[in-house]
């Protein structure tokens, strides 16, 4: 498998899918918004400032962003794999985006996980998080810790309706054009985020390009 930048709107099921296609693949996930959690629990100057971002639905600031991104890449090893969970997010993210992984000789595609926008708000209001690995139950997940990791299960702060609304206008005045770009230079694949888990995780295996 070659690099991939995963895009979908929240609650589509990229973070899902970007994990199994990661472990089957021996590759190894960038997840920007877990990245910042952890900033954010520091309790820190900058975790508070990151962590009233994130509970409002606001994006963190590029600067913050890119550090952090920056700091992995440099210590990542050249022969890694690596799936791109959350960044690029907007334009000039993706500038600078593209610019690192100019410098460190990568030229990731896309995996776009396409589903529509009440969907994706039908998942938010009810999905709940491992703290632990992060793992995402939706509403038919009752138990109170996690079947993985046996973390506590619990419902993200920004997953209330007015900030999940608010995310998904984010990312759609704001991914979209990323993702139109990538598509205008041939990198994106598209599949359909609709289906259970396990089918689309087969859809996305069955992208001949992603592997080639
Ligand atoms: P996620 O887990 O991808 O839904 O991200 C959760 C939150 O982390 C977002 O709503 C933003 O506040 C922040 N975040 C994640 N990725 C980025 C990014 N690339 N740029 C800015 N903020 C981000």
């Amino acid at each position: 498998m070659k690099d991939i930048i995963l895009f979908g709107v929240q609650g589509s099921g990229k973070g899902t899918q970007g994990k199994i296609l990661a472990k089957k693949n021996q590759a190894t996930v960038f997840d920007t918004g877990s990245a910042l959690r952890s900033i954010a629990a520091r309790g820190s100057e900058l975790g508070n400032e990151v962590k009233s971002i994130i509970d409002s639905g606001n994006l963190v600031s590029t600067e913050v962003v890119m550090r952090v991104i920056e700091d992995f890449m440099d210590n990542a090893e050249d022969e890694s794999v690596f799936v791109f969970d959350g960044i690029p997010r907007n334009f000039e993210q993706y500038e600078q985006f593209e610019v690192l992984m100019e410098k460190v000789g990568r030229k990731p595609n896309a995996l776009l996980i396409d589903i529509p926008r009440e969907i994706a708000e039908n998942r938010l209001l009810k999905r709940k998080m491992c703290r632990g690995c992060q793992k995402i139950f939706g509403s038919n997940f009752t138990e109170k810790e996690c079947d993985d990791c046996g973390g506590e299960v619990y419902v993200r702060a920004d997953d209330n309706a007015e900030a999940i609304k608010h995310r998904i206008d984010v990312f759609f005045s704001d991914t979209v054009p990323v993702i139109k770009r990538y598509e205008s230079e041939n990198r994106v694949i598209r599949v359909d985020g609709t289906p259970e888990v396990v089918e689309v995780a087969t859809l996305i295996e069955d992208e001949d390009e992603l592997f080639a």
